[in-house]
């Protein structure tokens, strides 16, 4: 608890974004600070210690923060999910449904083999869509979910129930 109201503080809350009625948690604060920052992945990399991974995930485009880092951290390489048209050469693609209209997500095609083990990194768990289409994503291509994991999850949107919630970590919860 005191761990994750700490980590709290590297957030700020900006109201009406990017639409009114949004409180938008911005984790610019916890870049800006290498202290928290460090601090931050050590207790991702914590999190996940016990998971079997081959790769790590990294959602466009916050998520290739964390994951780049946390690749680092776990000496483990890293992949993209990036949004469409970003990615070079031959990808495979996943859309999925937004509030408003839908949102596409895509891998290049050998960035995987049958198998391999995936963990799923974002910034923000919200409705869990996002999360979900990589995850789809994933075993679209025959590799497999290891599992997600988020520095932030705004636990009232209940995205882990559209996840594995078993599989689903966080180190600060709303
Ligand atoms: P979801 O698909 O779970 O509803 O939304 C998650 C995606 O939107 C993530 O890629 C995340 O970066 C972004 N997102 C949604 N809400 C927030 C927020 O309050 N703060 C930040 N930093 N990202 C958010």
């Amino acid at each position: 608890k005191r761990m994750s109201e700490d980590f709290s503080s590297c957030l700020r809350d900006i109201p009406d974004f990017p639409s009114p009625g949004i409180i938008f948690k911005d984790i610019s604060p916890l870049l800006a600070n290498p202290q928290k920052f460090t601090a931050v992945i050590e207790a991702m990399a914590k999190l996940v210690k016990d998971k079997e991974i081959d790769y790590l995930l990294g959602i466009d485009s916050r998520g290739f923060i964390f994951a780049a880092a946390l690749a680092q951290k776990l000496n483990l390489g890293m992949v993209m999910a990036r949004k469409p048209g970003k990615l070079p050469g031959d990808v495979v693609s996943q859309s999925y449904e937004l509030e408003y209209g839908t949102a596409t997500l895509e891998i290049q095609t050998d960035a995987f083999k049958a198998g391999d083990r995936v963990l799923i990194i974002d910034d923000v768990l919200a409705t869990g869509g996002t999360a979900r289409a990589a995850g789809d994503l994933v075993e679209k291509m025959g590799a497999q979910t290891a599992g997600f994991a988020f520095f932030v999850e705004l636990e009232f949107l209940n995205g882990k129930q559209v996840l594995d919630s078993s599989s689903v970590t966080s180190l600060v919860k709303f």
